[in-house]
């Protein structure tokens, strides 16, 4: 957490030149505010035209913070940790599935995700194989993720060409803020 020695380390990383730069010893349980401080600040000392990658981020909402702070790669074990442990990341918000209120529940897990997983199975259903103990409700829900974090990543894409990417975050923070359901 120490800015300078980030400073130092970012500049003499850079002297020796590599293809692209990772900031990395975060997202490790320190407070959300202290991780952007520490990202915001060393992102100052490498260069822009290479890819910035950094390492552990996130939630949906802090991959598209720090995509508009200009991080160029991440990578996290949430979307496939969470759906093991019935968490489903939808484009309303989370969605924990063994929650009681899904036990009839006919829709698809995102009624605006595409993926094979939501085209086939109800709420209700994936809620059942959770229930049960069946293996086969990690491997739809971690499907169902994977599929939704890619179409952020498609979705910052598209909100980088039109400009729109800070509204676009401040969008997915305002969605993700609730909690989950
Ligand atoms: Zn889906």
């Amino acid at each position: 957490m120490d800015l300078h020695l980030r400073r130092e380390s970012a500049e003499r990383t850079i002297e020796i030149g590599f293809p692209g730069y990772a900031i990395g010893g975060l997202s490790v349980g320190e407070p959300r505010a202290l991780t952007r401080e520490v990202v915001e600040s060393t992102l100052e000392h490498l260069p822009a035209d290479k890819p910035r990658y950094l390492m552990g981020v996130g939630t949906p909402e802090e991959i598209v913070e720090y995509a508009n702070l200009g991080i160029d790669m991440m990578d996290c074990v949430l979307p496939t940790r969470a759906a093991r442990h019935a968490c489903l990341y939808t484009s309303e918000g989370r969605v924990l599935i063994k929650n009681a209120r899904y036990a009839a529940d006919q829709r698809p897990a995102d009624p605006n995700c595409s993926c094979s997983v939501c085209r086939r199975y109800t709420r209700a259903y994936l809620r059942h194989l959770f229930a049960a103990g069946e293996l086969t409700a990690a491997i739809l829900a971690t499907h169902h993720n994977v599929h939704f974090y890619l179409d952020i990543m498609r979705q910052i894409r598209e909100a980088i060409g039109f400009g729109h990417l800070a509204k676009f975050s401040s969008a997915m923070h305002a969605r993700y803020a609730e909690g989950p359901a």
